[in-house]
This record gives C-alpha cells, structure tokens and sequence, in this order.
C-alpha cells in the first residue's frame, strides 16, 4: 500500500473562543425546541421540575458547545444565553 508522504502546511486551528451555556430554569417552560435543533445535542430535559413544575433544560458536555447560538436565537422565553470568551484576549491579558 502506497503511503502518504504529504504533511500540513499549517498546523491545526486551535479554538479561538470558549462558549458557556447559561440557563434560567426558572424561567425555562421545557418547550425543547433548544434540544431540538441543538447540533451538539448537548440540551437534554432535566428530571427535577422548576417552581412552575416544568421540566427545564440541562446541558450535558457544556465543552462540545460550539457557539452557533441556535438555542440563544430560537427560545421563545429568553431562557438560554451563550456566554461568548475570546481565549486570544485572555491569553493576552494574562501575559
Ligand atoms: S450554541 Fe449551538 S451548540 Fe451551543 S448549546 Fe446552543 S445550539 Fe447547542
Ligand atoms: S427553548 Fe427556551 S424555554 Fe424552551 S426548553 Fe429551551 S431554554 Fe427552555
């Protein structure tokens, strides 16, 4: 078998921004539309209820987030942010 003499010209991008998901549970009415078009499947429904005895949403592997922001702009609550860190920015602040 022929083997591959070719390496990247560049190496792999390292992610530039970290995204963390931020719930109101309280606020949430578990409508799952978020978990519906969540491309990680990252939103799950929870199995304890909020004040209101509705199911609100959990994320499990809040690190596969990748920011697209689909639950942000389609809750029809305002109950999900991404919280948006420009890792470059911190690296930089630190130094
Ligand atoms: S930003 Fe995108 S990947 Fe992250 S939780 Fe929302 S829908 Fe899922
Ligand atoms: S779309 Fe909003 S209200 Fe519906 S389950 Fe997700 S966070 Fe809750």
């Amino acid at each position: 078998m022929l083997e591959s003499k070719r390496t990247p010209i560049l190496p792999a991008p390292r992610p530039q921004k970290k995204y963390e998901v931020i719930i109101d549970s309280e606020q949430c009415d578990g409508c799952k539309i978020c978990v519906e078009f969540c491309p990680k499947e990252i939103l799950k429904e929870s199995e304890e209820t909020n004040s209101r005895m509705l199911h609100y949403i959990e994320i499990v592997n809040p690190e596969e987030c990748l920011g697209c922001k689909q639950c942000e702009r389609l809750c029809p609550t305002t109950s999900i942010f991404i919280n948006e860190t420009d890792l470059q920015e911190v690296a930089s602040n630190e130094s």
